[in-house]
């Protein structure tokens, strides 16, 4: 077959540059799972760095021992969960999604990477870039796997320079394996140079699984561009690197796969069946093997029969396969399809080549209507999971608006309540003294005597003396500032806990809480003094002022009223008695 051919169909796959991962290093052993059924044994008391460095070991290891990866990154989901660490859940969803696609389940990879990607809300703002650089890598294989290409080229970039944005070297070279794959299928240019950054890390890293399977991704591309002797020193080297490790079963099925298409494009056939072989019973040990793998390995074995003149067994050899394979992978079916049917047109026989080739139509057919749909799905996922981001933004959005107007309105309403009381307070107050009104003290005297009231309690009732006259003589403004001062008067010399109210034109009460008869005395002596002593001529040329006060006290605060008509009636004795004067008991 020619090798053009052979290695547009190993594009299409993207096997030749499959990704492959570190080998266990220091890392945390992982539980080895019994076989064929998971077995959960969530444990509660790892810490977030220990169920951390579980996923990271499992990452690690997952082509060679993928049962037992998934294991731990069930186990670890389920702890995260616990924990409510969202990002490493994430972690542990994208590499069950690793997996899935390593084994050829392209649905559930799927699957897991959409979770992944909800738990870490927006992709490109990840709380953890380790998390966000695996979730990337997965989405550059889901996408390479399923046609979209331009993404799964994106992705891959992304999950690099998210992973060097971290100073972790095992996750700078997962990612970069990773992007390999898709890389090399499209062959960007400077791949070279990419391969060789790989290898500078995987040297660095002193990791030996990475660095053989580094040097088959060299040996591929050497293999690809027609240079048969680079691609034998690199795979000799990837094979002595590979047998060194363990486990190492993939990485050694990896590394024959490619030899024997080295041999093929040398024109060594019996060598690259010798290598397809040894490749295939690798393979066939894993319990769920990778597709792309065995496509690849069967397609160089049918090859190499065909120009053995084995045909028969090409054919058996190349059915089995697909017997193996299911209808999972109708790509890689129809890829041994097409490569047994080129085998057979070229031995010369084109009726048998001819039914091959509309099996492997009818298989790529298969393929498209699957790649299609599977593609559709996956955008109709990443399209309801944008929208319901956008949903949740819109929501939070509104709720914000709500919060900030709610705020407003209670700012407001905090407003009306201060004008209110500012109001209530105004309505009780005398506009022209701002001492309290007869309304306050109506509303005061209606009051029911509470629990307090039984208490000591004096009331002092002052009356200005000839006020008429002041008005007279010196005019009404003149007179409102006089009574303006004689209420400034009265406060001054009053307590704090005592209240005046301006009951009338000229008259105020004092209500004086816990005072006795004697101290209500002295008080209102106080303030017939003060007024008596003010200098009123510094509001009107000879003005002077007196006043006339009525004291009453009791000791049950039972009927105010009554109380204040007893200072009233003193107050009048006052005025009889020739005014500027107390007049108590
Ligand atoms: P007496 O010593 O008996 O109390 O004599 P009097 O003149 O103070 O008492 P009378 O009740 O005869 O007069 C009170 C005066 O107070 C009458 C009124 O014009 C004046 N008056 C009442 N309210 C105000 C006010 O708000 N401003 C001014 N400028 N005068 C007022
Ligand atoms: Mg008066
Ligand atoms: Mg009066």
């Amino acid at each position: 077959m020619s090798s053009a051919r052979q290695n547009a169909s190993r594009d299409e796959l993207g096997w030749g540059h499959q990704t492959h991962s570190p080998e266990l290093r220091a890392a945390p052993p992982l539980p080895s799972p019994r076989a064929g059924e998971l077995e959960l044994e969530a444990d509660l008391g790892r810490s977030p760095a220990e169920l951390a460095a579980r996923i990271d070991a499992a990452r690690a290891s997952f082509r060679e021992d993928p049962h037992g990866s998934l294991v731990v990154a069930i186990e670890t989901c389920e702890c995260a969960e616990r924990d409510g660490d969202a990002t490493l859940m994430a972690r542990a969803r994208a590499l069950e999604g690793h997996v899935h696609l390593h084994r050829g389940d392209i649905r559930r990879a799927m699957a897991r990477s959409l979770d992944a990607e909800r738990l870490l809300g927006r992709p490109d703002r990840g709380s953890s870039a380790a998390a966000a650089s695996e979730l990337a890598a997965l989405q550059a294989h889901v996408a390479f796997f399923t046609g979209a290409y331009a993404q799964a080229l994106a992705c891959a970039e992304r999950a690099v320079a998210l992973a060097d944005t971290t100073a972790e070297q095992d996750l700078r070279l997962f990612a970069r394996r990773c992007a390999a794959l898709v890389l090399g299928n499209v062959a960007v240019p400077g791949f070279d140079r990419r391969l060789d950054e790989t290898l500078e890390l995987a040297l660095a890293a002193g990791d030996l699984w990475e660095l053989a399977l580094t040097h088959n991704d060299i040996a591929v591309h050497h293999e690809s561009n027609g240079r048969v002797d680079e691609a034998r020193r690199a795979i000799d080297l990837a094979f002595d690197l590979a047998q060194q490790t363990h486990p190492n079963a993939f990485a050694l099925a990896v590394v024959h796969s490619t030899w024997a298409d080295i041999d093929l494009r040398a024109g060594n056939p019996a060598a690259a069946l010798e290598h397809a072989s040894r490749s295939l019973a690798l393979i066939a040990a894993a319990d769920q093997p990778n597709p792309y793998l065995l496509g690849a390995s069967v397609r160089a074995e049918v090859v190499a029969r065909m120009y053995l003149g084995e045909y028969e067994h090409a054919q058996r050899a190349g059915e089995s396969a697909l017997e193996l394979l299911g209808d999972r992978m109708p790509h890689t079916r129809s890829m041994i399809l097409s490569a047994v049917a080129a085998a057979l047109r070229e031995a010369g026989r084109p009726e048998q080549a001819y039914d091959m080739l509309l099996r492997s139509a009818e298989l790529e057919r298969e393929a498209f209507a699957e790649i299609t749909e599977l593609r559709l799905s996956l955008d109709r996922a990443v399209a309801q999971a944008r929208l319901a981001h956008s949903e949740s933004h819109a929501l939070a959005a509104k709720n914000r608006e709500l919060a900030r107007a709610h705020a407003e309105l209670e700012r407001r309403a905090g407003q009306l309540e201060q004008l209110q009381a500012q109001l209530l307070d105004q309505a009780d107050r005398d506009w022209l003294t701002g001492l309290h009104n007869r309304r306050y003290l109506a509303r005061e005297l209606a009051k029911p005597a509470g629990a307090g009231a039984a208490t000591l309690l004096s009331v002092a009732v002052v009356d200005l003396d000839h006020f008429k006259e002041v008005n007279d003589r010196h005019g009404h403004s003149i007179g409102d500032r006089v009574l303006v001062r004689a209420a400034d008067l009265l406060c001054g010399v009053l307590r704090t806990t005592d209240v005046v109210v301006r009951s009338g034109g000229e008259e105020f009460l004092v209500l004086m809480p816990l005072t006795d008869a004697e101290a209500a005395l002295h008080c209102a002596e106080r303030i017939r003094d003060a007024i008596g002593r003010e200098e009123w001529g510094q509001i009107a040329t000879g003005l002077t002022l007196t006043a006339s006060i009525g004291v009453a006290t009791t000791a049950c605060t039972q009927d105010l009223e009554q109380l204040i008509r007893v200072a009233d009636t003193r107050l009048y004795a006052a005025k009889h008695g020739g005014r500027d004067q107390v007049v108590a008991a």
